[in-house]
């Protein structure tokens, strides 16, 4: 009989991913007795279209696989970079689900995320598919009334890094590197990815 399995799907546009990415994916798959953590980088991510993304695609996926390697519970995922056209949250779960059937989804997110949830393609069919898992995130976040009692918050002290962080220092010439996993550290000094 095979396994039913509990599976994490921690999408972003991981431009880097950095600390609390990991911290986070650590948290749900403890918390939540996952048996994984699949890392979803976003090709085409409809909301981010107006800003440009720095890294490509291949060299963010790229320094996910770098930041994962030594971790056997967490995997990257093409789902969204083999597929042509914007990266709808709930097509993608769909297709998840329906490679893995027995499996039960959950849905990692960061507050910021959740909040502008009603505002993505098809909220209610995300919700079917998924249990949403929420990272807090320091702030204040107006979390919308429809969501109320449909998420799980993840115990975990909120963690102040963002990629946006990461790539404002690199332009400014500061210091950054503490804020990436010690494999990504090496990957964007290796490729001098955001050195421009
Ligand atoms: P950017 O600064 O480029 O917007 P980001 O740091 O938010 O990026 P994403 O790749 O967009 O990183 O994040 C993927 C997911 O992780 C999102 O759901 C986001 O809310 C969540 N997340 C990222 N950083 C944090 C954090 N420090 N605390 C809680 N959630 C976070």
């Amino acid at each position: 009989m095979s396994k039913h399995l509990r599976i994490g799907v921690f999408g972003g546009t991981f431009d880097p991913i950095h600390e609390a990415h990991l911290r986070i994916a650590n948290a749900a798959l403890k918390q939540m007795r996952l048996d994984k953590v699949l890392f979803v980088v976003a090709a085409h991510p409809p909301h981010k279209s107006r800003r440009k993304l720095h890294a490509s695609a291949e060299e963010r996926l790229a320094m996910v696989e770098a930041a994962l390697a030594d971790e056997p519970q967490f995997e990257a995922s093409r789902v969204e970079l083999d597929r042509e056209g914007p990266s709808y949250t709930a097509e993608t779960l769909e297709i998840l689900q329906q490679q893995h059937p027995t499996a039960t989804l959950f849905l990692i997110l960061g507050l910021d995320s959740l909040v502008d949830l009603p505002k993505w393609r098809d909220p209610e069919r995300i919700l079917a598919v998924a249990h949403l898992l929420v990272a807090p995130r320091p702030g204040t976040y107006p979390i919308p009334a429809v969501l109320d009692g449909r998420y799980t918050l993840l115990d975990l002290e909120p963690v102040e890094v963002s990629s946006t962080e990461v790539r404002n220092r690199a332009a400014n010439r500061e210091p950054y590197e503490e804020l990436l996993p010690p494999p990504v550290r090496r990957y964007v000094k290796k490729h001098g990815t955001y050195e421009s």
